[in-house]
């Protein structure tokens, strides 16, 4: 392996079609994709995560209209096709082969451990082999780009670090193939609440969507549970932080300390605000949806192109080719 010192570092991060993206999504990690892309640091690689999805949507057409939906919003919130590469994960086979190959070098007590297995073992459900092998097939999306670094949330970290003890182990057994990957978290917003005080998730129906109508806002943020300890609302200000410079906004919570219908309708301009222009431009694009699938269609040869490179590297130095 030889590592071009003078190219950009390489980040790659991706999002699962599983429904409408939340504030959640955005804090802990889109806002990152685009902030990055436009720093002109990084060689940016966003993927559409479809057979992660498919451990939870397995149904054709909601599968295809939440895809095509979640290519839509990244162009939405910003990432340009002419400056990142936007595709989707099931266009680029080279992910389920490398994989497939890995799973012959992880043991099932180290997936064991995930906690998204533990958890499914807690709750007592049935786990399918497509969830236990997760983190396996996050790692061969992340090593098969060289990829250095990963933006995430929190809920991520594990499987990032699940990624790097893959290459490690690779590397041990069939010599140097792969980069060690670093996850991108950022304090503060690693774990964005959701309007009960629990982490944001589409699994706890606890969301404010990132496209959310003006309608959708103010039903969500009237239903955020008060829980009022100190007398300021947390669960109504630690939303409302990532709208609003935080000491301001602690004078502005303490001068209507009690008042929460006061707090809740200046979050719902807030968040208005600044989901409007968003919301605009989301618009705009779904109109032209065979434009979109075209950029992806595109994007898929450029892609194949380059993770077929590294699966080459990869085969030959496990011994199937010659
Ligand atoms: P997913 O919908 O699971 O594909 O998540 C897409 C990205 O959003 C991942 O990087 C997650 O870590 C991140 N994410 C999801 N929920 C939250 C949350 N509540 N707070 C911060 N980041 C989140």
């Amino acid at each position: 392996m030889c590592y071009n010192y003078l190219m950009k570092k390489i980040l790659l991060s991706g999002v699962k079609p599983t429904g409408r993206p939340h504030i959640g999504n955005y804090f802990g990690a889109m806002k990152q994709f685009v902030n990055l892309l436009s720093s002109g640091d990084f060689d940016c690689y966003f993927f559409i995560a479809d057979y992660h999805a498919l451990n939870f949507i397995q149904n054709a057409e909601e599968m295809r209209q939440n895809t095509l939906d979640l290519a839509i919003d990244y162009l939405a919130i910003g990432l340009d096709p002419k400056k990142a590469t936007l595709f989707k994960q099931s266009d680029i086979s080279a992910h389920t082969e490398l994989s497939c190959i890995f799973d012959t070098i992880v043991t099932m007590p180290y997936l064991m451990r995930a906690h998204a297995y533990k958890d499914a073992v807690a709750k007592d459900k049935e786990i399918n082999v497509g969830t236990f092998n997760y983190p396996v097939l996050m790692a061969a999306d992340i090593l098969l780009y060289d990829t250095d670094v990963v933006p995430v949330g929190q809920d991520q970290k594990q499987h990032v670090e699940y990624a790097r003890d893959i290459a490690q182990k690779f590397n041990s057994i069939f010599g140097e193939t792969f980069k060690l990957p670093e996850p991108l978290i950022i304090e503060g917003v690693a774990t964005v609440p959701g309007i009960d005080g629990r982490k944001m998730s589409k699994s706890y129906d606890n969301t404010i969507p990132l496209f959310a109508s003006r309608e959708e806002i103010a039903k969500a943020v009237m239903s955020i549970v008060t829980d009022s300890g100190a007398g300021i609302p947390e669960n109504v200000f630690n939303i409302h932080r990532l709208f609003k410079d935080g000491k301001e906004l602690k004078l502005f919570y303490e001068k209507n300390i009690g008042k929460y219908k006061i707090l809740k309708e200046a979050l719902i301009e807030d968040i208005n605000a600044f989901i409007e222009p968003l919301r605009e431009r989301r618009v705009e694009l779904a109109k032209d949806e065979k434009r979109v699938i075209e950029i992806l269609k595109e994007s898929a040869v450029k892609t194949n192109e380059k993770a077929n490179k590294k699966l080459v590297e990869v085969k030959r130095a496990i011994g199937v080719i010659y």
